[in-house]
């Protein structure tokens, strides 16, 4: 029997606004994000032999091993708060993982739905440089586009806002590639499986979330 939830998986090169996105959409619909790169990024912080085992790959912009993702993203997806849902952000990033949740979805009624944030490399440079994010809550702010209130201080909470060491422009240009490679892929596989849904990346924040809010009544 397939008890159905709603599980969105948001596609998008680095810096396309999957996260600003999926946080929205967890204000909005209830349904919890989860970022295999917050996860990272927490783990790190807190320097658990998780966080210790993705520094390396992290730092260099490769994709950190299947399997320890794999069973990462196992487990968050178990926990309560997932029993309707939830946003995957940075997951899947290969066919590989793909495949893994499908699996693991299957008794609940698999992906519900795959939108695609388009944007252009020259945009999704000037997006990657200038976003800070809260060294606490993890909130992304871009020092034009999205800047907070006080500069160099989170709205929410407060915390202290930093450039992550990733988003210098030499690890971009290997996570881009790395996207091409691994990631890109993907778009076939959901186009196949008649999941997927393109969105203009390029819009306003709020114009983009109108968009998704609009696809999820639909789906
Ligand atoms: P962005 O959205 O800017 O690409 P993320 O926060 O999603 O950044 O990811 C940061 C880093 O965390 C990636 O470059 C990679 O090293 C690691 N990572 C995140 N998600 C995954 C994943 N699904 N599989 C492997 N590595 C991941
Ligand atoms: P991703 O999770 O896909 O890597 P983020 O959500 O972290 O992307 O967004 C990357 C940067 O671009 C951040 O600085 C964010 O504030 C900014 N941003 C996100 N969406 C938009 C948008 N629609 N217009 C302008 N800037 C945006």
């Amino acid at each position: 029997m397939s008890d159905k939830r709603t599980y969105v998986v948001l596609l998008g090169v680095p810096g396309a606004g999957k996260g600003t996105q999926a946080k929205l959409l967890e204000q909005c619909t209830g349904l919890p994000q989860v970022s295999t790169g917050d996860i990272f990024r927490y783990n790190l912080k807190n320097e658990t032999e998780l966080g210790k085992l993705a520094k390396s790959y992290m730092d260099r912009g490769d994709l950190v091993p299947d399997d320890v993702t794999i069973r990462m993203v196992r487990d968050r997806l178990q926990q309560p708060d997932c029993a309707q849902g939830a946003i995957l952000d940075g997951f899947p990033r290969n066919l590989n993982q793909a495949a893994a949740l499908d699996e693991m979805l299957a008794p609940h009624g698999g992906v519900s739905v795959a939108p695609l944030i388009n944007l252009d490399d020259e945009e999704t440079i000037r997006r990657i440089t200038g976003r800070r994010t809260c060294r606490t809550c993890g909130a992304v702010y871009h020092i034009l586009y999205n800047p907070p209130k006080v500069e160099g201080v989170c709205d929410i909470d407060g915390g202290e806002l930093y450039q992550r060491d990733d988003d210098a422009e030499e690890t971009v240009r290997n996570r881009l590639y790395v996207y091409y490679k691994q990631t890109a892929p993907l778009i076939g596989y959901y186009f196949a499986k008649g999941l997927l849904v393109e969105i203009d990346g390029a819009q306003a924040i709020e114009a983009v979330q109108q968009a998704l809010l609009a696809l999820l009544k639909r789906s």
